[in-house]
């Protein structure tokens, strides 16, 4: 088949599925051929300044030398190896690094596929926790509205229950307990009382309760809300006093997107068990982590039990290889005055968005900037006009936002921050 863009375009439609998509009245996609640094470049030789770092991912920009030389000499050795019974130095060079970087005690690491798989693989972990220390009745999970932790089951039973997809999988979720939405701002008075409620579930219901999951300070996809850092202090705090582990989401908040390498530190806390994903490659290759304790790991293998996960693609080495270099580019420190610049600039050109008609909230921390609409928007009619500005932009519900890679130079940020200002 000889795919022109246009037949490749029809192609498409026909027969590929894109996230959250119709097959019978698919949306608008558009072909990328190339992509180099911040900018995309689309079949018809258009370039987009990149505002969405591919989900958050490519934290270094695309063909970026040292990642793309990571993957080919890993190539050179092996693409891939099962890792039941086999191990090899990509993943023992990564862990290592890891460790260099992760809060003390986190130091027992699980490899798996993807976001979603390293959530399961947490819950998992917590699961067998308290049943390997023969408290078979902690089998639920607390969360907070508004969160979202990926599309797998267990992920999905503890995403936010309204904009979750709940209603369509009611039958088949489990049933978890959901705390009002962290309330207190991050940038603003903290109310000792937006943790009251998911302190009365704890106290009524601790004898039930496995573990507590949440991302840290930063709510992504569920409404991109920046919460007080006191709020997690105080979880982590309630946790130790109901005996209930603490699972970290730092999938989309980790490798210093909020500012700090991890959104815990904001807090100072440590959790019992943290998850890793989107920027660990740098947005090269599909890789999670899933990371805990000495004590947690006991627990799981208490009466000579393995933890019971082990994926197909576990470890695989050309993503441990791009890991590794991606972490080394973390490692540099330059990240840090990165992001602290895109922290300034994203507020010079987003604040003035706050007098506008139909903007309610404008917020902004480290790499992240958000303009929260009244309404919901067209997500196609907007990702159109985006494309016009020259930018890639993506919405959702009644949010638009920019998480960019943090190699933006000033003069993309402010055409990312114009763009959103023409099209509103
Ligand atoms: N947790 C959080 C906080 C996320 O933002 C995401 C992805 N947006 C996931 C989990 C799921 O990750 P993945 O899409 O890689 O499965």
């Amino acid at each position: 088949m000889d795919l022109t863009p246009d037949n490749l375009l029809a192609f498409d439609r026909e027969h590929i599925w894109h996230p959250y998509a119709s097959m019978s009245s698919p949306r608008e996609v558009y072909p990328v051929v190339r992509a180099q640094g911040a900018e995309l470049e689309l079949a018809d030789g258009r370039r987009l300044i990149d505002g969405m770092s591919s989900w958050w991912c490519a934290v270094h920009g695309y063909n970026h030398p040292a990642l793309n030389k990571a993957i080919t000499d890993q190539l050179a050795d092996m693409a891939h190896v099962m890792f039941g019974g086999l191990t090899h130095r990509p993943a023992a060079e990564l862990v290592d690094r890891l460790l260099k970087m992760l809060p003390q005690g986190l130091d027992k690491v699980f490899l798996s596929d993807s976001g979603s798989i390293a959530v399961e693989v947490a819950i998992k972990m917590a699961l067998q926790y308290w049943q390997g220390l023969g408290r078979k009745s902690k089998t639920r999970l607390v969360t907070v509205r508004g969160g979202y932790h990926g599309d797998t089951m267990a992920a999905m039973s503890v995403c936010d229950p309204i904009s979750g997809m709940h209603s369509l999988f009611a039958d088949m979720l489990p049933k978890h307990y959901f705390a009002e939405r962290p309330s207190s701002r991050f940038d603003s008075d903290y109310d000792s009382g937006s943790i009251a409620n998911l302190g009365k579930i704890l106290k009524n219901h601790a004898g039930n309760i496995a573990a507590v999951i949440i991302e840290p300070i930063v709510q992504g996809a569920g409404g991109m809300w920046f919460y007080h850092r006191q709020y997690l202090a105080d979880l982590r705090r309630l946790c130790d006093k109901y005996d209930v582990l603490l699972i970290c989401d730092e999938i989309a908040t980790g490798f210093g997107r909020t500012g700090k390498l991890f959104a815990c530190q904001w807090a100072d806390i440590v959790p019992d068990i943290m998850c890793l994903g989107k920027a660990l490659t740098g947005g090269y290759m599909t890789l999670a982590a899933t990371v805990t304790t000495m004590k947690v790991a006991e627990g799981i293998s208490a009466n000579g039990m393995g933890f019971m996960h082990g994926p197909t693609f576990m470890a695989n080495p050309l993503a441990c290889a791009v890991a590794c270099a991606s972490l080394d580019i973390i490692a540099t420190g330059k990240w840090q005055q990165q992001v602290a610049n895109m922290e300034g600039r994203l507020r010079v050109g987003l604040d003035p968005l706050r007098e506008h008609e139909s903007v309610v909230d404008v917020r902004v921390l480290g790499a992240i900037g958000v303009v929260e609409l009244q309404e919901p928007v067209k997500v196609a009619e907007l990702q159109g006009k985006f494309v016009e500005q020259g930018v890639w932009v993506r919405p959702f519900s009644n949010i638009i936002y920019l998480m960019p890679a943090y190699i933006l130079r000033t003069q993309d940020i402010d055409k990312l921050t114009n763009a959103i200002v023409n099209v509103l």
